[in-house]
């Protein structure tokens, strides 16, 4: 049970001497709010929850306008997840299959089996250039946390840690979420990363601090412990979604005209349900034969 009714937030530091840097988030509610609009089952939650938290993570480096996607495809059950966040903290995020159907495995969730062993990481980033920017790589152990660990190292070139953990309470409900990342800068001597590397495995699991009441300072000063670091941004995370009645009006009135002329012959309303936050949004028969009269004036002239 989270029983704190403090906000999602993440916070980014530096060490002083600039070859640290790193993020720490805690999204317990973000991934709660996830769980309840998606349906998810405990595997898929687990999952969805470390894909939500790292995208956050990631976001948390971006400015301005600039916004990301981070798509998991693989063979397992869950075949995609979906998440996207901004530099503002905005987080949303959609799956394909919310039911994982696979058993616990041993005390935890068989994330890797539910996302499948083979697969793709996929980053699209917008970073306000003509051209969004596109990194992709192979899944190394679809645990998620190392995936972005391996993407962040070899696709961006930035030597990366990730952890990333959500527990559940008995119900299936989010008791926890959060995650941090650290990384290198250029010219970081390898004995500081082979130091806090030791240090970061010598800790309890991630999920433990957090159901613990961790908070994200507490969390930061655990990992870096004597090291002179100070807090860059301190960013609050919320779910959000950009869908509109008036978008998805636009998005029907794409359609064809005949098949628009279908849906107004229904007798039944058309409902679209998006697929971020799953909001219903309801469409009469006559609004519909609106839109077909519009379409096939558009078509006849
Ligand atoms: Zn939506």
């Amino acid at each position: 049970m989270n029983e704190r009714a403090t906000e999602d937030y993440c916070l980014r530091w530096l060490s002083d001497d600039g070859f640290l840097r790193g993020a720490v988030a805690v999204t317990s509610q973000l991934v709660e709010e996830i769980r309840r609009r998606h349906g998810t089952d405990p595997t898929a939650t687990v999952a969805i929850g470390r894909v939500t938290t790292g995208t956050a993570l990631l976001g948390s480096f971006l400015k301005g306008n600039q916004r990301l996607a981070v798509t998991f495809e693989g063979n397992g059950p869950l075949a995609k997840l979906y998440a996207e966040s901004d530099a503002v903290g905005t987080v949303r995020a959609s799956l394909k299959v919310p039911i994982a159907g696979l058993p616990p495995r041993g005390n935890g969730y068989d994330v890797a089996g539910a996302v499948g062993r083979a697969g793709f990481l996929h980053v699209v980033k917008d970073l306000g250039m003509k051209e969004p920017y596109r990194g992709m790589v192979q899944l190394v152990s679809s645990e998620i946390g190392e995936d972005f660990a391996y993407y962040l190292t070899h696709s961006e070139q930035i030597p990366s840690s990730v952890g990333l953990g959500v527990a559940l309470d008995g119900e299936g409900a989010v008791a926890a979420a959060g995650g941090f990342v650290v990384q290198a800068m250029p010219g970081c001597p390898e004995e500081r990363i082979i130091r806090l590397e030791e240090r970061i495995s010598g800790l309890p699991s991630f999920s433990s601090l957090l159901v613990k009441g961790g908070t994200p300072e507490d969390l930061c000063a655990m990992f870096l412990g004597d090291w002179p670091y100070h807090e860059v941004a301190r960013q609050r995370l919320t779910f959000r979604c950009r869908c509109s009645r008036g978008q998805v009006r636009s998005m029907l009135a794409m359609m064809d005209h005949g098949e628009l002329v279908e849906l107004a012959g229904r007798r039944e309303d058309t409902v679209v349900t998006c697929e971020f936050c799953r909001e219903e949004y309801v469409f009469a028969p006559e609004e519909c034969a609106r839109l077909a009269a519009k379409a096939g004036g558009e078509e006849g002239s």
